[in-house]
């Protein structure tokens, strides 16, 4: 099914991210995330992608393997650290394993190298271009609320999501954000600028502090004083860490719903009984 068609509808959706193992000696584990997040029943699964093509077959496996379930697959990709060719051959791949959900990501570019070469594309917004020419994939992309970290001014940024939205980008989800408010106002501003694909809340439990404050320093993501101050108190604690982690995305994704917004992604960072939890809290009220 294509994930479009779920998020024009007027059902709220929630969805939840795995990623693929790195080494194929741990692909009977990554089965076993994917059977206990199955069980969840989340309307789609994402599967996250690491550049270079190293662990791309473990990535093509997972999403696979979740739609074995029937639950629809979004496959990440990313393309810039692969060449146009190897692009063109894993969504060969994907067709032939019925993936027709794609979130086209032109990826972080590695440290210490040059901006990708002829051979490669630039910005994701080619990468839709070429997937939309390729086939009848139902393409995602992803969105910064609080501005890429790479681009300067939020309106060049902005701008840039208007490109790929005209290239066929079907939907957008965002980057974790811990404050709505900054969700909220973004939706505004896209709206102002004249785009109207549907925009995926992204949710991150935190349940390791000191991973959060790592990405945080690196996406520009806000920390609310509020949400800091359980990161300080309970950074020590992981336990208590996980519980009030928990407890922090329940509260923001209700606040979501409440507000009329349609479609949850919870970046689930392989952990069912995370994701579980959450599941459990808001069942009354995704119904
Ligand atoms: P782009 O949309 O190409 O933008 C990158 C930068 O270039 C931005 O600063 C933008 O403003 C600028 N730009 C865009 N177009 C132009 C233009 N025409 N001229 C000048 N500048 C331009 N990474 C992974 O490696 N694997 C994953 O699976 C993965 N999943 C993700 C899922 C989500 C929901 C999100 C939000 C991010 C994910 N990422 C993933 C991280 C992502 O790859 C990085 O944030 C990356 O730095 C940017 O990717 P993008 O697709 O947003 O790039």
């Amino acid at each position: 099914m294509k994930i479009s068609s779920m998020l024009n509808g007027e059902k709220v959706t929630i969805s939840c991210e795995l990623f693929p193992p790195r080494e194929n000696s741990e692909l009977t584990k990554a089965e076993d995330t994917v059977r206990r997040m199955a069980e969840l029943k989340p309307d789609y699964m994402s599967v996250t992608f690491r550049g270079g093509g190293k662990t791309a077959g473990n990535s093509v496996w997972v999403a696979s393997c979740v739609q074995k379930y029937g639950i629809p697959a979004l496959a990440h990709l990313t393309c810039v650290s692969s060449t146009k060719d190897d692009i063109g051959r894993l969504l060969d791949c994907f067709r032939k394993n019925h993936i027709e959900n794609v979130l086209a990501l032109r990826g972080d570019i590695p440290k210490g190298t040059d901006f990708p070469d002829s051979g490669q594309y630039h910005y994701a917004w080619e990468l839709i271009e070429q997937i939309k020419r390729r086939g009848d994939f139902c393409v995602g992309a992803a969105c910064y609320p609080e501005g890429h970290v790479e681009c300067e001014h939020r309106e060049d940024d902005l701008r840039h999501l208007k490109q790929k939205v005209d290239c066929g980008c079907d939907f957008l989800t965002t980057q974790m954000f811990f404050d709505n408010n900054i969700y909220y106002n973004f939706l505004y501003r896209i709206l102002s600028a004249g785009i109207s694909v549907p925009v995926t809340a992204g949710i991150m439990p935190v349940t390791n502090s000191r991973q959060i404050k790592r990405i945080c320093a690196l996406s520009g993501t806000a920390l609310p004083a509020r949400f800091r101050a359980i990161v300080d108190r309970f950074s020590e604690k992981p336990e208590a860490m996980m519980q009030a982690g928990i407890a922090y995305a329940t509260e923001q994704i209700i606040d979501l719903i409440s507000n009329g917004v349609k479609s949850i992604h919870i970046y689930a960072m392989n952990r069912p009984d995370v994701a579980g939890k959450i599941m459990d809290n808001i069942s009354e009220i995704v119904k």
